[in-house]
């Protein structure tokens, strides 16, 4: 079993198989930490973690390098306007990073490469390109690359760059579209600039650079996959391409993986149009972390996710699915035995579930058989005709599914917990949902307390306690639901 996956280099679906035949080695772009991460940064990083989980469920061992660029022309800008040092500028904006990692239940790379922690690396690249004439230094003191020194340039964005004007400079990050220039490797330190004292002289690196010299840094010079959201595949991944390979002369990265944006209710997201939201803003408003991961995820990565809240209340109720569903397999007690026609639909949804992700990580497509098995299992289970056998088929079956999906444990109070606080030590409860408030009074412990109490009442037919009871926790946004395996709550 191989995953097919759409390569931006070849234009075509490309086996992704480890070039050394141990573990994938990939590099995925991370986030530039001078703000909070938005909905549409996560929807990249879920995708890549789509990409690993997947690979792991396919046996192939994933060697994940991650950047973390914590030095750019806006960090240097906004630390210098707070009269602070950078590291201090961006230290709780990376903290705040790994939370909502760990809170989408993005698994960490092997490795995190911090750009402030890698400056020698950038500044012997540059030297080497320096070298290799495809480098070369400006009155000011800067380095750029000499575009005409790499005919390939445009291979990866496939642009037609004939009309590049030879010579012509740019020294910031991001360019428009259409116009490749000579970029910078390195600036020249400005007065009262942050900046390193080097051997190509004091300054800091251009970001383009970062990226290249940690990636072969780590992952060797020419590794298996390299992953970005699609807005970087020119100028940035063009440019790393152009770096690295003028001083190797091997491919950087065979394969590139890009995944399309996420707009908002049809429109480009953005702070002016109020339609601009970072992960916290949504777990803030009452919405769990499980149904933002699940709603990022269930459109495959190479089409455009048009994020909506009707999206959200959809992915929320599909978890609600699963969980209960879930439940009812493990709590329930079911006779010996096994159900061929069961055995034949749990057979088949792990087939479908499986060759849906080996294309291309068609997650929409690998969903849909998932919920099929629930319908006919549940189905089976009213009538009394689903056995123990069946019951541990369909349970390999949703654990292939959690693999990659990785929501049907609720753990939704923590991301949640977590989010209130920070509100409340950045002075923005006021955009607390009221009934998140009410319901953050109680713990996951202190209602199956409650529950109980309440079954002990209904036991000992004292129904005024147990209505009591119920109204309470109603009062507080939680639900009881009686069947014949118990009792079970859940949050509204
Ligand atoms: P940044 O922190 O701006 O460097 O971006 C981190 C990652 O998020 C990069 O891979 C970007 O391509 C990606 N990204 C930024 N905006 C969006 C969006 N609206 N949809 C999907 N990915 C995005
Ligand atoms: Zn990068």
């Amino acid at each position: 079993m191989t995953l097919r996956l759409f390569n931006t280099l070849t234009g075509q679906l490309d086996e992704l198989v480890p070039a050394d035949g141990k573990a994938l080695r990939m590099y995925a772009c991370g986030p530039t930490v001078y703000d909070f991460g938005h909905i549409g940064n996560f929807r990249t990083f879920l995708e890549v973690d789509v990409l690993r989980r997947t690979l792991k469920l396919l046996g192939i061992p994933v060697r994940h390098v991650m950047n973390i660029t914590d030095v750019d022309d806006r960090i240097i800008r906004n630390a210098a306007a707070a009269g602070i040092s950078i590291g201090d500028y961006t230290a709780p904006y990376v903290q705040a990073f790994f939370e909502d990692l760990e809170s989408l239940r993005i698994e960490r790379p092997e490795q995190i490469a911090r750009a402030t922690e890698h400056i020698p690396r950038m500044v012997e690249l540059v030297e080497k390109l320096a070298v290799a004439g495809a480098a070369y230094q400006a009155e000011d003191g800067s380095w750029y690359f000499r575009l005409a020194a790499f005919p390939e340039y445009g291979k990866l964005s496939k642009k037609d760059l004939s009309g590049m004007e030879d010579g012509a400079r740019v020294d910031v990050d991001e360019y428009e579209k259409d116009s490749a220039r000579d970029f910078a490797l390195w600036k020249a330190a400005k007065p009262g600039e942050t900046s390193w004292e080097t051997a190509i002289g004091r300054g800091r690196p251009g970001w383009h650079i970062e990226c290249s010299a940690m990636a072969m840094e780590y992952l060797g010079e020419s590794f298996d996959l390299h992953a970005g959201g699609e807005d970087l595949m020119f100028p940035h991944h063009e440019n790393e391409i152009a770096q690295s390979e003028s001083v190797t002369h091997k491919p950087l990265a065979r394969h590139w993986m890009h995944v399309r944006f996420l707009l908002v209710d049809g429109r480009k997201m953005s702070k002016s149009e109020g339609n601009f939201y970072t992960l916290r803003d949504l777990l803030l408003k009452g919405y769990k972390a499980s149904a933002i991961r699940l709603a990022l995820i269930s459109v495959p990565y190479r089409h455009q996710l048009n994020f909506t809240f009707d999206g959200l209340i959809e992915a929320t109720n599909a978890i609600e699915r699963l969980r209960i569903f879930h439940q009812r397999l493990t709590q329930g007690s079911f006779a010996a035995g096994e159900n061929p026609a069961l055995q034949e639909a749990a057979r088949k949804a792990q087939a479908e579930y499986m060759a849906a992700l080996e294309n291309d990580l068609n997650t929409a497509e690998a969903r849909a058989p998932i919920f099929d098995l629930i319908r006919a299992a549940n189905t089976a289970i009213d009538r009394g005709e689903l056995l123990a056998g069946d019951r541990d088929a369909i349970l390999t079956v949703l654990a292939s599914f959690d693999a990659v999906f990785d929501v049907i444990e609720d753990r939704d109070a923590e991301p949640t917990r977590r989010a209130v606080e920070w509100a409340e030590q950045a002075g923005r409860m006021a955009e607390v949902a009221p009934e998140l408030l009410a319901r953050q009074g109680l713990t996951d412990e202190a209602i199956d307390a409650l529950v109980a109490e309440r079954t002990t009442a209904k036991k000992q037919r004292n129904f005024a306690r147990a209505d009591q009871l119920r109204n309470e926790l109603a009062e507080k946004g939680i639900t009881i639901e009686d069947s014949k395996d118990g009792a079970r709550w859940k949050r509204k």
